[in-house]
């Protein structure tokens, strides 16, 4: 009967790691068009490692002891990356004091009586423009796949620190096997154009960048008018665009966040997960009809 066969579909899943909660979302995960992938932590590994330092005046040391600083109040993958190589580096980060962050774009705080803020490039070209030398090299390590963070002090450029995140290894596999299934891969990210279509050239996937939390939702939206929409995210940033999918799958190995929004989860924490539930779904479903 349906019921035995749904409960027998979950179970399925159950032995393979991965979590379905429920009926409607076995139902609803065979039917999605198009899979949008939240890039951190979902098509890359999440880990972020410091790669370059450039110091417009004085040392990298100082640079990164500075960026740290102000990173320390956050839990962004950036901000983790930039105090590990701090400490890997043995740089003695300074003390901050309001401390604040723009979502998807900066953290600022005060350090040694200077207002300093850390952020993408788009955020620091908005303070003001940036001499044509560090737009240069930051164009060079954005078309390497690379993230660039830029620090400012009152507003002005001091240098610019940029982290490599590693695809995953399944990546490129779980992008091929939705293909092979009729499905629709797309990577969403906040970081910049340039990043991403480097980091998507070598995964083959599209993708959608520069995207605010709130333009990520826009994207859902848009994407649902194809048809079912799941979004795979890891982040406590990305709860609401789990929500607004038609099914949401968590990262195993992300936030508590993100594992309780969505509908499924991928508890063997394997990117190649989603096609597998999109396959149990669909032979669950023959069974019924
Ligand atoms: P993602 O889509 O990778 O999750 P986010 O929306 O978290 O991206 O961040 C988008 C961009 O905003 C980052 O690439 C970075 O340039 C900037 N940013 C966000 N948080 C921070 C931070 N803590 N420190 C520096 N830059 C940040
Ligand atoms: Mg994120």
């Amino acid at each position: 009967s349906t019921p035995a066969a749904i409960a027998s579909g979950i179970a399925a899943g159950t032995r393979r790691g991965l979590l379905i909660k429920g009926g409607a979302a076995l139902e609803m995960l065979g039917k999605v068009k198009a899979v949008a992938f939240d890039k951190t932590g979902t098509l890359t590994r999440g880990r972020p490692e410091v790669t370059d330092i450039v110091a417009l005046d004085g040392t990298e040391a100082d640079l990164l002891a500075q960026a740290a600083a102000v990173e320390s109040g956050s839990s962004h993958p950036l901000a983790r990356a930039i105090l590990d190589a701090a400490v890997a580096r043995g740089v003695a980060v300074p003390a901050v004091t309001e401390a604040s962050a723009i979502s998807g774009k900066a953290v600022l705080g005060r350090v040694g009586g200077a207002l300093l803020a850390v952020g993408s490039p788009r955020y620091a070209a908005e303070r003001g423009p940036l001499p044509a030398d560090l737009a240069g090299r930051i164009a060079a390590l954005e078309g390497q796949g690379k993230t660039v963070v830029v620090l400012l002090a009152a507003g002005r450029p001091r240098g610019l620190i940029a982290l490599r995140d590693e695809p995953r290894e399944d990546a490129v596999a779980a992008i091929a096997a939705l293909r092979r299934a009729g499905v629709r891969p797309v990577m969403l990210t906040g970081d910049n154009r340039r990043t991403g279509d480097a980091i998507a050239a070598k995964l083959g996937i599209d993708v959608q960048a520069e995207l605010l939390p709130d333009d990520k939702l826009a994207a859902i939206g848009r994407l649902k008018a194809a048809g079912p929409v799941a979004m795979v995210g890891d982040g406590i940033n990305d709860a609401p665009a789990l929500a607004a999918a038609s099914v949401g799958i968590a990262m195993g190995g992300g936030t508590d966040v993100a594992l309780e929004t969505a509908d499924a989860a991928l508890l063997n924490n394997r990117a190649t997960g989603v096609a597998e539930l999109i396959g149990l779904s669909r032979a669950t479903l023959a069974n019924i009809h």
